[in-house]
């Protein structure tokens, strides 16, 4: 069957649990199908991601309440801490003084992000390595890197590179595809009006050792991008943050419009500059795809198989019947942990009013994307039913619902990456066009 095929009947399933037979029954064929492309391992990697993915579509179409597929975009905060005080973010002292936000200091241990990539890796095809924490600060940020490989996810760190403790060979080694780096500025005075604390200096340091690194070990990746925030104060270095990005050897700069954070800091507003991307480097795509998630160095072959073995759970699984309604895109694709081990829906910031914490991996009796407050949110979309004011905050949310981090460009990122001729156009639209 082939994913076109499989996704319409899954599509037309009037039931979860003819759903889940045909994705059962797809899982064998689909597996010998991409056995004539790769290893056996990487086959039953990619056929659980395919066929997550497929479930997913179902439950969302369906606006399911309690789900059966897994997430498929992970984010996760190796450190819970920033040395950084931006303006708008849950480390800005304002915020803190007020207590708006409810986030607690704390590091990833081994434990806990193994433990989420035993239950989410088989069948997840990325992971985020942020989200309010600065990742660099936990040393151990590339050991969880290399183990998220070996399940075959793409992974990518954000970060300020404003850090004192940075080894370039332990991140170039562990396989990460791409850093974005956090620099709004060209000159100390200017960047540090909003990335409060940040040391320019050290910043270049870090980015030129980072690259000189890659290239002493002959490596593409990670795939180096420049993120410019464009405020006010800030606009007029552009061009010279551009030719420093060109000069150093980062692959691209982007130019973004941040939101607005003068709530916070009254001097700190967003220019009306337009976003762009420059690429200095004319294989980047070419890399991008090349070095696709499918040829890892290490797989972690007992779990992709031990996951392969073991059928989709076809108990619980509740449908709303079919609706056309509006839902948010979040409750059924991706899922954030902190280093703290708590489970958020999407990248908001829990805080005083905003029940933003659904559960912890811990506390979740094994099944963090199904707790009370995930199943609130979802029905609350389908059935406009709100239960109580403790409900969580996606029933006032006025977020963006459809721009899940890991979405529709990564799935197809992610496939073509893995074999532009088996994921062929159609597959991929299937896959990723929900
Ligand atoms: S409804 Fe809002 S708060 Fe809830 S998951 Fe979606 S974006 Fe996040």
């Amino acid at each position: 069957m082939t994913n076109f095929q499989l996704s319409r009947e899954l599509i037309s399933a009037s039931s979860f649990l003819r759903a889940h037979r045909a994705v059962e029954d797809s899982k064998r064929e689909l597996y010998n199908r991409l056995l004539g492309h790769f290893p056996s391992t990487v086959a039953k990697a990619l056929t659980l991601k395919t066929l997550n993915i497929c479930l997913a579509k179902y439950h969302f179409h369906a606006r399911s309440t309690i789900v059966q597929s897994r997430p498929f975009g992970l984010l996760a905060d190796p450190s819970n801490m920033c040395q950084l005080a931006c303006p708008g973010c849950v480390h800005s002292p304002g915020p803190k003084k007020q207590k708006l936000f409810d986030w607690p200091k704390g590091t990833l241990s081994e434990d806990r992000f193994f433990k989420m990539l035993k239950l989410y890796g088989p069948t997840a095809i990325g992971v985020h390595f942020f989200n309010y924490g600065e990742p660099l600060l936990n040393l151990n940020t590339p050991k969880y890197i290399r183990q998220a490989k070996s399940y075959l996810l793409r992974t990518s760190v954000s970060t300020s590179l404003s850090v004192r403790r940075f080894d370039p060979e332990a991140y170039v080694e562990s396989g990460l595809d791409f850093m974005h780096l956090s620099i709004d500025g060209a000159t100390q005075p200017v960047y540090e009006r909003f990335r409060r604390k940040g040391n320019l200096d050290l910043v270049f340091d870090n980015l030129r050792k980072l690259v000189e690194t890659r290239r002493k070990l002959r490596r593409c990746l990670p795939l180096l991008s420049w993120n410019f925030l464009a405020f006010e104060h800030n606009a007029h270095e552009i061009p010279q943050a551009r030719r420093l990005a060109r000069k150093i050897g980062v692959n691209e700069f982007r130019v973004s419009t941040p939101f607005g954070m003068n709530w916070d800091d009254p001097g700190i507003r967003p220019a009306a500059v337009r976003p762009s991307v420059q690429r200095f480097d004319p294989l980047f795509v070419l890399k991008l795809f090349l070095y696709g998630n499918a040829k890892p160095t290490s797989v972690d072959t007992e779990m992709i198989e031990g996951a392969f073995e073991r059928p989709w759970n076809e108990d619980g699984a509740s449908d709303a019947g079919p609706s056309p309604g509006h839902t948010c895109h979040w409750l059924y694709k991706n899922t954030v942990m902190d280093a703290t081990g708590r489970i958020m829906p999407c990248c908001a910031a829990p805080g005083r009013d905003k029940n933003l914490v659904f559960g912890t991996l811990e506390d979740s009796g094994g099944d963090p994307f199904n707790t009370e407050f995930y199943r609130e949110a979802r029905s609350f979309f389908s059935t406009g039913t709100r239960v109580s004011d403790g409900s969580p905050y996606c029933t006032q949310c006025e977020l963006d619902h459809t721009a899940a981090a890991i979405g529709g460009t990564e799935i197809r990122q992610y496939f073509r990456a893995a074999d532009r001729v088996f994921f062929d156009r159609h597959s991929l639209s299937v896959l990723s066009g929900w």
